[in-house]
C-alpha cells in the first residue's frame, strides 16, 4: 500500500561515493534534499581497495575539493598512509595516494551527513520511479513510501541486480554480501532506459597476524604527508606501511590448471570487466611473459586485522584462492578472512544523459556514479557533486554547470561518457585528458574554486583565502620579473650547487627560475627574500613560471577548442533534415544529440566531413532565423 512519505526538492538514492557528494551539493545550495539507502552503517563504503587518490584519480579529489565537496576532507581525517606519486615526474602526472582507514572513512562521513543542514537521511529500498506524463516526480519505496520531488538522483553503484561470482558458485547480492537491487532495474526498464551489464571483482582478504612480512617489502608513506583538502591544516603523522610482494611461477601454474572453473574464464555469457583493473586470471593469461606480477598487502585500517591483498582480483573457486595465497611470498601461512569475487551489475548506457547527468527520456531524473559505467570511488564521487549540483540548480532555477575539457578531470569524465559511451568500465586515466597539462593537483583550487563560491559551496572565509593566495602568486611573479641576479660569487655557488651553469651577465630571477636545475628556494637563496610566503604559493610561482611556455601553448589550443564549443546545435535539432550526412554519422548524432560542434566532434562515428556539414547547416539555419 502507497503512502504519502513527503516532499522534497531532491532526493537521492543511494550513499555510496556518488550519493554522499551528491545528497551534499544540493543540501548546501539550499536545495530540500532526502537521502535513501539500503543501509545507513554502510555509508561511503569501499567494496574494494582501501585507497583514494592516484594518477587522475588523486586530481579528481582535488577537483571535487575545489568545488566544495566532501571526499578530500573526509580522507584527510582518516587515511593510515599518504604518498606523493610522480614526485620525479613533471607537475601534470603528480597526484596524491592516501590508504584509508575503512571504518574511520564511513564513520566520519555519516556524521556530515547527519549534521548537514536541509539533508534528510533514511535507509530504504528504492523500488520505483514516480514519473507522470514522462516527467520525474519521486520515488517509492518497497515499504509502500511515496516520497515526492522535482528531482532524483539515482547512485545505486554495483547494486542494480547484482550477482556474485566465485568458481560455479552465483548467488543474487550485492558487494558484501548487502541486499541487491532488482525492482528499480526493471522499473528503469520499463521506464525504456537502456540498460547494460558490467562486471568488476574483488581480492581476498587474509589476517595480518598470519603474514611473514619478513617476506615483503615495506612501503612506507611520505615523511612529510600532504592534505587532499585546501582545508586541511593538521596532518596525521602515525602511518601504517603497506608491504610488497609477488607471484611466482607456482602462482601462475596454479590458476593456468583452474582457469576454466573461473567465472570469468568458464565461457559462460558475462557482464563487461574493467580493463584497467584486471584480474589475476587476466593478467596471468593477457601478460603470460611476465615471471611475477606485483601484490600490495594494503591494512584496511588502524583496528583491524584485515589487510587487502591488491593485485590478486578474482572469481576463482574458493579452495583455488586458498591455494593461490599460500603460493605467495610471505604468505604460505596465510588465513583467508573474506574470499575475492567478482559482481555483475547493470548500469545505465550513460549516451542516454546531457552532460548535466540528467536522463534525455526523463526530465528531472538524473543519474550519477558507477551505474553510468565508471569504476572507481573517485569517479563516482566526481559524477555525484556534478549530478548534486544540477539537480539542485534545476530545482532553484539557477543555470546548469558543465565543465569542459580544458577545466577539469570531471569534465573529460563526464564528456567520454555522454558523447563516447564506454564499452567496459569507465577508469580515469591522464591520457583520457588532453589538456592534462593544466589539469594538475596545485591548481585544481584556480580552476574551480570561483565555481564552488558561486555556487554556495565554498565558504566566504575559505574564497578569502583563496583570493589571497591568487593575489600573493601574482604578485611574488611580478616581483621575480624586477628583480635583477647579478653574477656574484654567492650566485655562482649556488648555480654550481645545483649542477647549473655559471651566469655570465645580469639575469631577471624570474627567467633564472625557468631553468630546470633550479627552483623557488634556489632563487629564494640569492635574493631578498619575501618573507611569510606559504608552500603552495612558492610552489604556485615556480610551476607557473617554469611551465609558462606549455601552458601557453595549452591554453592556445583550448581557445581554438572553445571555437568550436561555442558554436551550439539546438537540442531538438532534426539530423534527417540534414542531406550529406554520413548513416553512421546521423544515427549516432540523434542519439547523442550533441550541445555542440565540439562535442559532435568526439561522438566516434561523426567524422570530419559530417561536421562540416553540420556546421553549414546550422550556419544557414542561423542566417535563416536573422532573416525572418
Ligand atoms: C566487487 C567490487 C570490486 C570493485 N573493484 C574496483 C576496482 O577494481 N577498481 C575501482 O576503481 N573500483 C572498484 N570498485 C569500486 C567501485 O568503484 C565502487 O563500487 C564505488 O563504490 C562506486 O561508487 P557508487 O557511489 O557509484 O556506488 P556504491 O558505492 O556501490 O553505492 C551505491 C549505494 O546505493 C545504495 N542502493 C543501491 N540500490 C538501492 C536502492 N534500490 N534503494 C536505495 N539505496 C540503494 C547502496 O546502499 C549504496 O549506498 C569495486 C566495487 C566492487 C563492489
Amino acid at each position: 500500500m502507497v503512502y504519502d512519505a513527503g516532499r522534497f526538492d531532491t532526493i537521492v538514492i543511494g550513499a555510496g561515493h556518488a550519493g554522499v557528494e551528491a545528497g551534499l551539493a544540493a543540501a548546501r545550495m539550499g536545495a530540500k534534499t532526502l537521502m535513501l539507502t539500503l543501509n545507513l552503517d554502510m555509508i561511503a563504503f569501499m567494496p574494494c581497495n582501501p585507497s583514494v587518490g592516484g594518477p587522475a584519480k588523486g586530481i579528481v579529489v582535488r577537483e571535487i575539493d575545489a568545488l566544495g565537496g566532501e571526499m578530500a576532507k573526509t580522507i584527510d581525517k582518516s587515511y593510515i598512509q599518504m604518498r606523493m606519486l610522480n614526485t620525479g615526474k613533471g607537475p601534470a602526472v603528480q597526484a596524491l595516494r592516501a590508504q584509508a582507514d575503512k571504518p574511520i572513512y564511513i564513520k566520519e562521513m555519516k556524521q556530515t551527513l547527519e549534521n548537514q543542514e536541509n539533508l534528510t537521511i533514511r535507509q530504504g529500498m528504492v523500488d520505483k520511479i514516480f514519473v507522470e506524463d514522462g516527467i520525474c516526480k519521486g520515488v517509492i519505496t518497497e515499504t509502500g513510501a511515496l516520497y515526492q520531488a522535482e528531482t532524483v538522483i539515482i547512485t545505486t553503484g554495483t547494486f542494480m541486480r547484482g550477482k556474485v561470482l566465485m568458481g560455479d558458485l552465483e548467488y543474487e547480492s550485492g558487494p558484501n554480501n548487502q541486499r541487491t537491487s532488482v525492482k528499480l532495474s526493471e522499473n528503469l526498464e520499463e521506464l525504456g532506459i537502456e540498460l547494460t551489464r558490467f562486471k568488476t571483482g574483488t581480492p581476498p582478504r587474509v589476517n595480518s597476524h598470519t603474514i611473514d612480512y619478513s617476506k615483503t617489502e615495506i612501503q612506507p608513506g611520505d615523511d612529510k604527508p600532504q592534505g587532499f583538502s585546501y582545508e586541511t591544516k593538521e596532518f596525521i603523522m602515525d602511518q601504517i606501511p603497506c608491504w610488497l610482494t609477488y607471484t611466482n611461477e607456482f602462482t601462475h601454474q596454479v590458476i593456468n590448471e583452474n582457469l576454466g572453473l573461473s567465472a570469468m574464464y568458464s565461457g559462460a555469457k558475462r557482464g563487461t570487466g574493467p580493463r584497467y583493473c584486471p584480474s589475476i586470471e587476466d593478467k596471468i593469461v593477457r601478460f603470460n611473459d611476465k615471471p611475477r606480477h606485483q601484490i600490495f598487502l594494503e591494512p584496511e585500517g588502524r583496528d583491524t586485522e584485515e589487510v587487502y591483498v591488491q593485485g590478486l582480483s578474482t572469481s576463482l573457486p574458493e579452495s583455488v584462492q586458498h591455494k593461490i595465497l599460500r603460493s605467495i611470498p610471505g604468505l604460505e601461512k596465510a588465513e583467508m578472512m573474506r574470499p575475492g569475487y567478482a559482481i555483475e551489475y547493470d548500469a545505465v548506457v550513460p549516451t542516454q544523459l546531457w552532460p548535466t547527468l540528467e536522463l534525455k527520456k526523463i526530465p528531472g531524473l538524473f543519474t550519477a556514479g558507477q551505474i553510468n559505467g565508471t569504476s572507481g570511488y573517485e569517479e563516482a564521487a566526481a559524477q555525484g557533486i556534478m549530478a548534486g549540483i544540477n539537480a539542485a540548480a534545476k530545482v532553484l532555477g539557477k543555470e546548469p554547470v558543465i565543465l569542459d575539457r580544458s577545466q577539469a578531470y570531471i569534465g573529460v569524465l563526464i564528456d567520454d561518457l555522454v558523447t563516447k559511451g564506454t564499452k567496459e568500465p569507465y577508469r580515469l586515466l591522464t591520457s583520457r585528458a588532453e589538456y592534462r597539462l593544466l589539469l594538475r593537483h596545485d591548481n585544481a583550487d584556480l580552476r574551480l574554486t570561483d565555481i564552488g563560491h558561486e555556487l554556495g559551496l565554498i565558504s566566504e572565509e575559505r574564497y578569502e583565502q583563496f583570493e589571497k593566495k591568487k593575489q600573493l602568486v601574482e604578485e611574488e611573479k611580478a616581483r621575480l620579473r624586477k628583480v635583477t641576479i647579478k653574477p656574484t660569487p654567492e650566485v655562482q655557488a649556488m648555480l654550481e650547487s645545483a649542477n647549473a651553469t655559471a651566469l655570465r651577465e645580469p639575469m631577471k630571477a624570474y627567467d633564472l627560475l625557468k631553468r630546470p636545475e633550479l627552483n623557488y628556494d634556489k632563487i629564494d637563496s640569492v635574493i631578498e627574500s619575501n618573507e611569510g610566503l606559504s608552500a603552495d604559493v612558492k610552489e604556485q610561482v615556480e610551476i607557473q613560471i617554469k611551465y609558462e611556455g606549455y601552458i601557453k601553448k595549452a591554453n592556445e589550443q583550448v581557445e581554438r577548442m572553445k571555437k568550436m564549443e561555442d558554436k551550439k546545435i539546438p537540442e531538438d535539432l532534426d539530423y534527417d533534415a540534414i542531406s550529406g550526412l554520413a548513416t553512421e554519422a546521423r544515427q549516432k548524432l540523434q542519439l547523442v544529440r550533441p550541445l555542440s560542434v565540439g562535442q559532435a566532434s568526439r561522438i566516434s562515428g561523426v567524422n570530419p566531413a559530417d561536421i562540416s556539414i553540420l556546421l553549414i547547416y546550422i550556419e544557414q539555419g542561423r542566417i535563416a532565423k536573422v532573416a525572418n
